[in-house]
Formats: structure tokens, sequence, C-alpha cells
């Protein structure tokens, strides 16, 4: 199939097969971001429907997008927060400083809320001093949610998971309310870091450390046109790439304006996929278009594969130094979107 095929039920599956990973916790469902590019519209919905009750997204508006979305008895997490002017209603905002969490009190006083604990990040949440001072107080208006965040978790003997952990520990013995420290990296660093709920992302949608995640994009490319080209013509801005035999070309319809960097060209060695036949990306990457060499071809195809079973959002990032967090986040919406 042709464009942006999200598989929804792959989804369902890497969450119940993390959820499965830590058998006493709740599983949560980190759906922030549009669900990782992919559309939380349609995302969580079916991870209701598999059976996910705790949603996180970084923002109220992300929130207030998708609660009437999912019934009454889905909670929906706010990670960064009460921001001040921000509409909580049908949201839970997790709580990061004092500032916070007393602005929150006075102006929901009855209103859900959960806190965040700073273990070592030092990126959000409230530090051990400042939890002190306020622990008390927060936990007797019941949080329904007390949780903090590994920096390291994707490197298993990193020193600050188990630091993490013992901080982690330490700030919230003797609390009641729900604890979570484990994203997809925590589930996999086994069940100590597993508490209460574990906030489920990046191994949902297919991406690493989750190695046994089922794959859950494929991306293809339309073909706009072929010609041929005869040795010494060069192809694209700047010539980058000179043909040495008589070519024939692909132009297909995506580009860095689509979430497929120039940097993914740099190397000479991205390819586009006709079936299980790699083709060799030649030239710039530009806004629109990818040109492509389809030579040893015997027929062109409609359409040219970047995301599929030998090529995943991994694979993809590596060739441009980054992460499958951000390739799925860069897909963009100019592609067909087809959800199975
Ligand atoms: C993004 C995020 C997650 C999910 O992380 P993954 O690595 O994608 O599983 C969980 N918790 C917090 C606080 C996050 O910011």
């Amino acid at each position: 199939m042709s464009g942006l095929v999200i598989d929804l039920a792959a989804i369902q599956a890497n969450w119940q097969a993390l959820a499965g990973l830590a058998p006493d916790a709740r599983a949560g469902a980190v759906v922030k971001a549009d669900a990782y590019g992919l559309g939380a519209d349609r995302v969580a919905p079916a991870l209701y429907e598999a059976g996910a009750r705790d949603f996180f997204v970084a923002l109220a508006a992300e929130g207030r997008a998708i609660r009437p979305l999912l019934a009454d008895d889905a909670q929906i997490f706010v990670l960064s927060g009460h921001m001040e002017g921000e509409d909580l209603s049908g949201l839970i905002p997790l709580l990061n400083s004092p500032e916070q969490f007393f602005r929150d009190r006075a102006l929901r006083p009855r209103g859900p809320f959960g806190i965040q604990l700073d273990t070592g990040m030092n990126r959000l949440g409230l530090e051990p001093g400042e939890w002190a001072a306020i622990r008390g107080e927060a936990l007797a208006a019941g949080p329904r949610l007390v949780m903090s965040h590994l920096a390291c978790a994707d490197e298993p003997e990193h020193a600050a998971n188990a630091a993490q952990l013992a901080a982690f520990r330490a700030m919230t013995g003797g609390v009641d309310a729900p604890r979570s420290l484990a994203a997809t990296g925590g589930v996999l660093l086994g069940p100590d870091f597993h508490f209460d709920l574990i906030r489920a992302g990046i191994g949902m949608y297919g991406g690493l450390p989750f190695a046994d995640a089922k794959p859950v994009v494929t991306l293809s490319l339309p073909v706009i046109q072929t010609r041929e080209v005869r040795p010494g013509e060069g192809v694209g801005y700047g010539y980058s790439w000179t043909a040495q035999r008589p070519s024939r070309i692909a132009t297909v319809a995506a580009g860095y304006a689509d979430g497929l960097a120039r940097a993914l060209a740099r190397q000479g060695e991205l390819k586009l996929w006709c079936g299980t036949r790699a083709c060799p990306v030649i030239g710039r990457i530009s806004m629109d278009l990818i040109t492509v060499d389809v030579t040893d071809l015997p027929d062109v195809p409609k359409d040219l594969a970047i995301l599929n079973a030998a090529q995943g959002v991994d694979a993809l990032a590596d060739l441009s130094g980054t992460i499958g967090y951000e390739i799925l986040t860069s897909l963009g919406h100019r592609y067909t979107r087809t959800y199975l």
C-alpha cells in the first residue's frame, strides 16, 4: 500500500507485550507529540480498546484534543504540569515544582493531580528538598501518581539507573499513591523499575530499545517520473551525483519537508525499496523530491518504500545520526495516511 501505513494492531500488540513484561504494574501509554507523530486521535482510542486507561501527553492542549475520544475512566496525565492559564479540565497535571503545586492547589483545590520528582535527570520535577517541604500537604491531598523519569534507561549498564532507582525509593518510601519510574527503557531494566505503573512510549511505536517490537509503520513514496541519463550527466542540486553508466532515475514525491532529512542521503547509503530489491538514493534530498537509481530494476514500480521490513525507523535513524523517536515525530502531514 502506498503512503504512510500505520498498523494500529501492531501498536496494540506492542503495548500488550510491554504490559506483559511488567505483569504487576498497570501499563500506561504515552501519546505525546500526536502519538509520536502517528496520530493521537487514532492511536489513543486504539490503546483504550486494548485496555490502556492511563495516558500521558506533554501539553494540556494535547490532552484536551484526546479527552473527548476516551471514556471517563481514562486518566490523561499532562507531563508539563500546571502551566499558568492552562485549562486542565478532564486532565491530570503532573506538578513539577513548588510553584506549580501551590498554583494548582489554589486554582483547582479538588482537581486531580500527580507529582513529578527529579531523581537526577535535572530536567523536570521536584528536587528532594522541594519535595520534603511539600510532601505532607501533597500526600494528604491524594495524588493520582508520583513519578520520576530515567535519564539513561536505554543503557542498561549505566550507573545512573541504579542511582535514580535508589533516589526514587528514598523519595517515595511510605507513599501510598501509585508510583511510576519506567518508560520503555525502564520496563526492560526489570521488575525493580516497574513500581505500580509503566509509561510505554517508543516501544509501542516499534522503536528501540524494545528490540522485540513489531514494526508499526511502512512508508512508500509515489514515483512521479522516470528518466534516462547518460554517463557524465549530473542529477539534482549541486550535481552531487553524476552518472557513471547509462542510468534510469526515478523521482519520488517526498523530501526533507516530510521528515526525510537531507542528512539521510549524505553517506550515500540510503536505499529505497521495490519489494526486497534495494535501489540507491542518489543526489541530494530536496524539499519535496528524492531521486533514486532504478537502473537495475526490470520495471519501475508505482512507488518505492523508504520504511519497510528491511529498513525500519531505527535503521533510517542511524543513517542520519538520530534516533527512531525523531524519525517518527518528523514524518509530517503530506503523506496519504492509512490505518490498519
Ligand atoms: C516520553 C516520555 C515517556 C515515554 O518514553 P519512551 O522512551 O518513549 O518509552 C515516559 N515518561 C516521560 C516522562 C516521558 O517524557
